[in-house]
């Protein structure tokens, strides 16, 4: 008897979903919490409100559903990945913002390592590219611009690590410093061919390889939980990086099943098992979940603006007041005829363009908001299909079949222009929470509540889009997308 506790840590909400121990959600809650943008390019998130928001949300599952947390047997940790947390060890204080994934802050560094020929040698121990959006380049800019790190650094006090090694910190009160190899694998220090922190690389980034977490299978047990935090000692059993959680929690674990994750940006990952596929087409290669220690590896693209250009249109332009109002608003005009090119913070797979431009193209005095809120799903969509057909590129033959998640993929216009457009059948499961499903998963194959045979053979329900645009219009859809790119990529 007992009930498993799985956290998930995202870039807009967090999450607490309580499952029983067949695997079926009991509970759910989940709270929003604020994301700063204090100059052009910054965006920072407040560690300790972020850490409030996970613990309101297990008290508040917990609560609604009169489960005690003693009759939690595990906990599972998931979280947005390479947002960066440096905290003073003696106090739990954090010593700065935290940096999150989206910060271009380090553009003009990692240019500069570009330059110096650093690009290939990097891609070849971490699978990355030289890119602002990955952990190294943040945690370099904390050393340099935050004094106090390094009277910290000399004092021996000084800790630094993505969401997971932060929030397994307070959790346990300093007991606990690890984090997972996923997670490990989007820092850009972290060796993905031997599993090991990487000194050159560490050195590179003036990072003393001491400080870093230990880094650890997604499915082991990581310590316990403190009593001061929970009245509970409670085993943390998996950790793993949302997105490489969401995979698995789809059960894509046949090679090259493919998913796509609609949240905040969009994350294609794709099953490669034990082969490194090295992209030709701007792909980068990451470590998958692995319950044993040894390297798993999965495809991946980011797309870095999804569903917040929706939440922009919400936030910012005012034309929603809730996101789900865009898929009436887009099916209620025929067509959008203008583009929009949602490079915010530069473009992300498969193009890697740090400089490109924002721009909506195509504007008429005919364009209302129903036209705008159409274009930008649009957008979300062709983003998509450019990583897909990246992919297809590197693997040399075609995909099939997509399981989808994410908040956005509960947006049915999308996902039907998405299967149109990418002449793709998708597959969208009832339960869009998959990436919580994947921790839920690996904490129980931890526990030995299940095995992997028995995970595939739980029952799923899911809903299938299939394409049926004509090929002529969706041929002139696409040739307006890359027109529209080019103008973008001008500057
Ligand atoms: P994350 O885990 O990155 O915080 P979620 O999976 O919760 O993201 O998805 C939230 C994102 O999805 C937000 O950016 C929101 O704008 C978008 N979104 C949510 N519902 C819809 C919808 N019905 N249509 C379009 N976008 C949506």
């Amino acid at each position: 008897m007992g009930y498993l506790l799985v956290i998930d840590q995202g870039t807009t909400s967090s999450r607490a979903v309580l499952y029983d121990l067949k695997a079926q959600m009991i509970g759910f809650s989940q709270k929003e919490f604020a994301q700063s943008f204090p100059k052009p390019a910054y965006v920072e998130q407040d560690p300790s409100e972020m850490v409030d928001s996970v613990l309101w949300t297990i008290k508040d599952v917990l609560h609604s559903r009169k489960v005690s947390i003693q009759e939690i047997i595990g906990i599972g940790i998931t979280n947005q990945r390479e947002t960066v947390i440096a905290w003073d060890s003696l106090t739990g204080k954090p010593i700065c913002p935290a940096i999150v994934w989206q910060c271009k802050r380090t553009k003009r560094r990692c240019e500069s390592l570009k330059k110096a020929g650093w690009e290939n040698k990097i891609f070849e121990k971490t699978g990355l590219l030289l890119d602002p959006y990955f952990s190294a380049s943040k945690m370099e800019w904390i050393l340099k611009h935050i004094k106090e790190s390094q009277s910290l650094l000399r004092n021996h006090r000084l800790r630094m690590g993505t969401v997971d090694t932060y929030l397994m910190w307070v959790f346990s009160q300093g007991k606990i410093y690890k984090t997972d190899y996923t997670n490990a694998s989007r820092t850009m220090l972290f060796n993905i061919n031997t599993l090991q922190w990487d000194i050159e690389l560490c050195d590179l980034f003036h990072i003393p390889v001491e400080i870093l977490p230990q880094a650890a299978p997604s499915a082991s047990i990581y310590g316990t939980t403190s009593l001061k935090v929970f009245e509970k000692e409670i085993p943390i059993v998996a950790v793993a990086g949302d997105q490489q959680s969401a995979l698995f929690g789809q059960r894509c674990f046949h090679f090259k099943d493919l998913k796509v994750t609609y949240g905040t940006g969009c994350f294609l990952l794709l099953n490669a098992k034990e082969q490194r596929i090295r992209s030709s087409c701007g792909l980068l290669t990451t470590l998958s979940c692995e319950t044993k220690d040894r390297p798993m590896y999965a495809l991946e693209g980011s797309v870095f603006m999804g569903g917040a250009l929706i939440q922009w249109l919400r936030d910012e332009v005012h034309l929603l007041s809730k996101t789900s109002e865009s898929e009436a608003l887009a099916r209620s005009v025929e067509d959008s005829g203008v583009y929009i090119v949602p490079a915010f913070t530069g473009m992300g797979a498969p193009y890697w363009k740090a400089d490109a431009e924002g721009m909506i193209t195509g504007l008429t005095r005919g364009t209302t908001s129903a036209h705008l809120v159409r274009a930008a799903l649009e957008a979300i969509a062709y983003e998509v299909f450019d990583v897909i057909e990246a992919m297809k590129k590197d693997l040399q033959e075609e995909l099939r079949e997509i399981h989808v998640d994410g908040g956005a993929s509960e947006n049915s216009f999308l996902m039907q222009f998405q299967s149109d457009i990418s002449e793709v059948d998708l597959l969208r499961a009832k339960n869009i929470e998959a990436t919580a499903l994947g921790t839920l998963y690996l904490a129980g194959l931890t526990l030995h509540l299940w095995t992997l045979a028995e995970i595939e053979n739980f029952s799923r329900e899911q809903e299938k889009f299939q394409p049926q645009m004509p090929p002529s219009q969706r041929k002139r859809l696409l040739k307006g997308w890359k027109k529209a790119l080019r103008k973008s990529f001008l500057n």
